[in-house]
């Protein structure tokens, strides 16, 4: 039953691999019920999937994964049920994909300085009219021959410490959390178990998120272990945040995790769907 819903996925919207409306079929064809689309700092694929989930018989969640500087790293938030047309928000993520262009001008000059040659118009050939991510300058390094695959060329280039990295100042938490509730949407911290955190940092930031209104940790994501899937709901429990579930899908090729696998929440944690009339069918 866990595997009906999936909360976090990626559309060629930001750096996922299918289109909207491809994405939803598949979801649907891997016996997806409920399916939020949650693309990098972009609102722009929510109305056509919506109309391509109601064409499936599927429920569809707007979503959106928003780029956060919290003590000089990067985390992801996903906002949930968040409205599409509100204007606060969509200005600052139309600010985040701005300066994401110069950021991609910037790991272009650092992967140029080891001698490669036009990484910016290379990894724009892959993101076409979607917004510049790691994602794409690492599916041009793979295309390039400079590593076998999308996981090998992150380590190799483009992670803190290599010539394709550059330190980027996102939106702070408070913004972005503050930006989904205010948009009547729910606030949830993305894959917490991917950022290294140690035991004191991942308890200051579920204080500080929850201080900001924070709704739910996903506990369940393609990005854990199983164990992370039972420390994670321990967690949730301990500063009473309701837990998420996604596959962070972005495509064959590019992802930890195919749609419609998801084991069941731990025993316990409170879904962040518990309310919601998307997910009905699935609290029945
Ligand atoms: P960006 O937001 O431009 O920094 O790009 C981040 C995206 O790169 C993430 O959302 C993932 O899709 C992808 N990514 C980050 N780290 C890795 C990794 N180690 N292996 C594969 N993909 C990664
Ligand atoms: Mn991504
Ligand atoms: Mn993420
Ligand atoms: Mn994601």
């Amino acid at each position: 039953m866990a595997a009906l819903i999936d909360l976090h996925c990626h559309s060629t919207i930001s750096d996922g691999l299918l289109p909207p409306e491809e994405l939803v079929a598949h979801a649907a064809a891997r016996g997806v019920k409920v399916l939020g689309l949650t693309d990098h700092d972009d609102l722009g694929g929510l109305a056509i999937a919506r109309e391509a989930a109601k064409r499936h018989g599927i429920a569809f969640v707007n979503g959106v994964e928003i780029s956060v500087t919290w003590k000089r790293r990067t985390l992801h938030i996903v906002g949930l049920k968040v409205d599409a047309d509100n204007q606060a928000l969509k200005n600052a993520l139309a600010g985040v994909r701005d300066a994401r262009d110069g950021r991609a001008r910037e790991i272009a000059a650092g992967l140029a300085k080891v001698g490669i040659a036009d990484a910016y118009e290379g990894a724009k050939s892959f993101a076409k009219q979607s917004i510049m991510t790691r994602s794409h300058f690492a599916q041009f390094l793979v295309q390039a021959g400079h590593a076998k695959n999308v996981k090998t060329v992150f380590k190799k280039y483009l992670v803190k410490g290599k010539p394709g990295f550059v330190e980027h100042q996102w939106m702070s938490l408070e913004e972005a959390v503050t930006l989904i509730k205010q948009s009547g949407g729910f606030a949830v911290i993305a894959h917490p178990g991917r950022y290294d955190l140690g035991f004191v940092n991942m308890h200051l930031l579920m204080h500080e998120f929850r201080g900001y209104g924070g709704d739910a940790i996903e506990v369940v994501t393609g990005s854990h272990t199983p164990p992370q899937y039972d420390q994670f709901a321990k967690i949730a429990h301990r500063f009473s945040l309701k837990a998420s579930q996604g596959s962070d899908y972005h495509g064959p090729g590019l992802s930890y995790m195919e749609m419609g696998y998801l084991p069941d929440l731990p025993h316990g944690c409170v879904p962040v769907w518990q309310d919601w009339e998307e997910a009905r069918l699935l609290n029945a």
